[in-house]
């Protein structure tokens, strides 16, 4: 018997039109700083009307504008001020632009593992490999599920260390109904291409401390003291800036946050519902301080129901056009080549020649969590033009993947 194979949809593409929206409020933006002449920020209106508006919608005092989610995070580092060989925990599960930055601050990054089932680093996970020379601690909000706040922050006053909060993939949840990045002492943000808002490239910090708010604008300005009676290069420090090009599409988009974090909330909760009994498929689970905001919907897989596990069922999803990242990450941070083989500055493995030998714990048998979360976790894509329809197919797909790939065992 010839069964017709399904007719396919074309899924929205966060990296075209398809998947992002961009409309006559980006365009005008864009008209009106083109027509200004200026498209610097140091003297243009867009960039400030951004940070304007990011303070007032987070209820922070302080919010900058800069280059990526990269320079946001260096920004947040580079305003503590550390000594080289300090250690900063973070987590293995995240992208490299998170991590790097540590290293240009001559800083060590220190990994603890994560949770299996939430991808985040706990409490207890981090106080497992907190030091005497522990100087900051990067929580990352990984797929929009903010982190378990209350405790991490507790474990981190009650020894004076400052928490970052990495919400470049978080931008719109909220724990205990505070917006992600409020809640330590700087929050990081990204509008790369594929966030939940883009300019392309670009990223924000945002504090409500005036001490680190200061240092974060001159690390972004190469630290040129503008508007003081005799102004100077104070420190170390790069241009970091967003152009008003990228700051007009950034303000645009930010008026419609609120909207595609509505939208992604709806289609992962459908999509929830339409997956529940299937065996071995688990939805994103989070707690019930959390609002998640679904930078991506991820799902576990279970390997012994489903043989070959997010590999085999990202393959069979792959012949319905329904793309998704088994993994995640291809491999836990400390496994990639710039820390495996210390490439840093010439020849010199510095700064990671100033750490403590258990600071620099890579063996995957320390990292349990972290093994058992990208052995389990599919991701899918999701963003604000999915449609209930676009999720039926996204569900009919896993399903049939699910009963196709169970009885091939
Ligand atoms: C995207 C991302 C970054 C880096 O942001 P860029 O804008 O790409 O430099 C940092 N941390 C996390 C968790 C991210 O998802």
């Amino acid at each position: 018997m010839h069964i017709a194979p399904a007719p396919q949809l074309q899924l929205p593409n966060d990296q075209d039109a398809s998947g992002r929206s961009f409309g006559a409020e980006e365009t005008a933006a864009l008209d009106a700083v083109l027509a200004s002449g200026t498209l610097t920020s140091t003297k243009g209106a867009y960039v400030r009307f951004l940070e304007r508006d990011v303070a007032r919608l987070f209820g922070v005092r302080y919010a900058y504008a800069c280059a990526s989610g990269s320079a946001a995070v260096h920004t947040a580092i580079a305003a503590l001020d550390l000594e080289p060989g300090d250690e900063v925990v973070t987590t293995p599960i995240t992208d490299m632009g998170a991590l790097t930055p540590i290293l240009y601050q001559a800083a060590i990054p220190v990994f603890a593992d994560v949770d299996p089932k939430t991808y985040n680093v706990t409490a207890a996970s981090i106080e497992r490999v907190l030091s005497e020379r522990t100087k900051a601690i990067v929580v990352t909000h990984l797929f929009g599920n903010p982190a378990e706040m209350a405790e991490i922050l507790a474990l981190a006053d009650a020894r004076g260390i400052p928490v970052i909060e990495d919400a470049a993939q978080a931008f719109g949840a909220t724990y205990c109904g505070k917006p992600a990045g409020t809640l330590g002492r700087i929050g990081c943000f990204s509008l790369q291409q594929g966030k939940h808002i883009t300019c392309g490239e670009g990223g924000i910090v945002v504090t409500n401390d005036e001490a680190l708010a200061r240092r974060m604008y001159l690390f972004i300005n190469k630290a040129w003291g503008y508007g003081d009676p005799n102004p100077d290069h104070y420190f170390l420090a790069l241009n970091y800036r967003l152009s008003e090009l990228q700051g007009a599409v950034a303000y645009a988009q930010l008026q419609k946050l609120d909207d595609h974090v509505a939208i992604r909330r709806e289609r992962a909760r459908q999509l929830t519902d339409a997956l529940s009994g299937i065996e071995g498929i688990e939805p994103p689970v989070h707690s019930d301080r959390v609002e998640h905001s679904y930078w991506k919907y991820a799902i576990r897989v279970d390997p012994q129901i489903y043989p070959g596990g997010p590999h085999a069922f990202a393959k069979a999803l792959k012949d319905a056009n329904v793309s998704s990242v088994p993994r995640y990450i291809q491999k836990p941070a400390f496994m990639c080549e710039v820390f495996q083989a210390r490439r840093t500055f010439g020849t010199s493995s510095f700064p990671f020649t100033l750490a403590r030998p258990a600071a620099l714990d890579y063996r995957m048998e320390s990292f349990p969590g972290t093994a058992e979360a990208l052995a389990h976790v599919l991701v899918l894509p999701i963003n604000e033009r999915y449609t209930y329809e676009h999720i039926v197919y996204v569900a009919s797909a896993i399903a049939d993947a699910a009963q196709r790939l169970r009885s091939e065992t």
